[in-house]
């Protein structure tokens, strides 16, 4: 594979530091944990968003687009990312939200996430029901806007397409280059899974590069099957556009959906202990949504001794402190 042959434009700030948690790694009793902080994009407070995006913008330029679209959560940070980098080449964007998660008050509407979304210069044109057909929604409004003469560029939820997913790709290459200089054998990778795109682009890059490193995606929302078999389809389909040959062993690709609670954008006992852990122990924020969930599922999984003392785990920060401000209510009494 060669990366360099997709059109992509600079978003953010790479190779994002990988750092050890000597204090949580400490605290747990081994194994050695590592924090890859892609937190630290750089793109309007950063997260996973901004690689993928360097892909998908990049091509929305060359189909000649003038517009973008994309949809999430309200509290979604694809969609200030989205928008923080339709900003910077001059795009307009244009943001359907989805009321997916039960009301947490003011701040869950209108801070966080849905402040920096509008600051940014996004137009939040719906903010539907949850459940909501969100991709179909997208598609009529892209022929709204068509027919008033604009050209718009359709982003799916979380970039998870196989173009955003190269994005991940370029984030396992980015690990691999960091590991033999640090001379840091990579035992596993551990990070939380939701749209499937980080995954499969890990999984795709990982594969692809032959390196055999275990990817573990903690789901912040879909059973582990269903969560597999989607990061299965997508990392096939980046492989694919990768040009390389072969089928993914369907065992490349490993989900846990254990610390899912109930339900998507719900925090559990667990991801607040996880939030406030690596708050109070290492200044690290994590969300509510996402990192948190999947840093509660590493640590009750090495309290389960489910990694052994002398192994290195690097756990992906996928970003998402923004949207702490929407969940006030939940967080201020921790
Ligand atoms: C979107 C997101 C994820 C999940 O990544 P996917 O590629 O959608 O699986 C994880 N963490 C944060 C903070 C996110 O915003």
């Amino acid at each position: 594979m060669h990366l360099a042959r997709f059109p992509r434009v600079s978003l953010g700030h790479f190779p994002t530091p990988l750092e050890p948690l000597n204090n949580l790694s400490k605290l747990l009793g081994g194994p050695q944990i590592w924090i890859k902080r892609d937190d630290a994009t750089g793109l309007a407070s950063g997260g996973n968003k901004t690689r993928k995006l360097e892909f998908l913008l990049a091509d929305a330029l060359e189909k000649n687009a003038d517009v973008i679209i994309t949809q999430g959560a309200t509290q979604s940070n694809h969609v200030r990312q989205t928008i923080a980098g339709a900003a910077r080449l001059g795009l307009k964007a244009k943001a359907l939200l989805e009321k997916r998660v039960s009301d947490f008050g003011d701040d869950y509407q209108h801070n966080g996430n849905v402040l920096l979304d509008t600051l940014l210069g996004g137009e939040i044109v719906a903010h539907l029901p949850g459940g909501t057909d969100m991709q179909q929604a997208m598609e009529t409004y892209a022929d709204t806007l068509r027919e008033q003469g604009h050209r718009p560029y359709v982003i799916p939820g979380g970039g998870s397409n196989p173009i955003g997913a190269l994005g991940y790709v370029a984030c396992a290459e980015e690990l691999l280059y960091q590991s033999s200089q640090h001379r840091l054998r990579i035992d596993h990778v551990v990070h939380a899974t939701g749209s499937t795109g980080t995954q499969a682009g890990l999984v795709a890059g990982f594969t692809a590069t032959n390196s055999r490193v275990p990817v573990l995606g903690i789901s912040v929302r879909a059973p582990k099957v269903k969560q597999e078999d989607n990061v299965w389809n997508l990392a096939s389909k980046t492989l694919a556009l990768l040009g390389v040959s072969g089928e993914l062993p369907r065992d490349a690709v490993v989900a846990n959906s254990d610390y899912v609670g109930d339900g998507y954008g719900l925090p559990t006992a667990g991801t607040l202990e996880a939030l406030t852990l690596l708050a109070r122990h290492e200044g690290i924020l994590l969300d509510p949504v996402y990192s948190a969930k999947g840093m509660a599922g590493l640590i009750d999984l090495i309290r389960q001794g489910h990694f052994r003392k002398d192994e290195n785990v690097v756990f992906i920060h996928t970003g998402g402190s923004a949207g702490l401000f929407g969940y006030r209510q939940v967080l201020e009494h921790v």
